[in-house]
């Protein structure tokens, strides 16, 4: 599809973010199961519910505009999880399981936030004022669980320190 407007461009990446979730919420209940910190275990459950009520947000987005609810294929994200599915099988050490889940996932975060970021700048730009405060919201939660993560990436770093 050729994309001549900034309202394609905004129409392309809300399908490309909405896949990307879709793609999140099938992997993320496989990392809680293979979590052995508990911590871990539980924002890897949170995250679902969170992640279930971004394409939620991005639904009511969609409907805004008065558009279809669409995906398109992002082969970044399908390369991040691509990546983070090979370093679960891998590794084999739940210690070390632990550390690369909370790597590949903070991959994951950075993506939706700076999809998110750019997002609701359009949003704004194109005076889609009604849209801003969800992709905000979006992309604050984002950064929250990715704050979350550099927390409990920190804790396994400083337990490795003192075993
Ligand atoms: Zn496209
Ligand atoms: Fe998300
Ligand atoms: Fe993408
Ligand atoms: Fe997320």
């Amino acid at each position: 599809m050729k994309l001549t407007s900034l309202q394609d461009l905004y129409l392309h990446t809300l399908k490309d973010i909405y896949y990307a979730e879709q793609q999140i919420l099938k992997e993320l209940p496989g990392m809680a199961e293979k979590a052995s910190d508990e911590e871990l275990r539980q924002a890897f459950t949170d995250h679902v519910a969170e992640t279930e009520t971004q394409i939620g947000r991005l639904e009511q987005v969609f409907e805004m505009l008065g558009e279809t609810v669409d995906s398109e294929t992002c082969p970044a994200i399908d390369g991040i999880l691509k990546e983070a599915k090979k370093l679960m099988r891998d590794l084999e050490d739940p210690e070390a399981l632990d550390a690369g889940m909370i790597a590949a996932a903070q991959a994951v975060e950075h993506y939706e936030f700076t999809r998110y970021g750019t997002l609701a700048s359009w949003a704004r730009t194109l005076g889609h004022s009604d849209a801003v405060a969800l992709l905000e919201a979006s992309r604050d939660e984002e950064i929250g669980a990715d704050v979350k993560l550099t927390r409990l990436g920190e804790a396994w770093v400083n337990r490795q320190a003192v075993a």
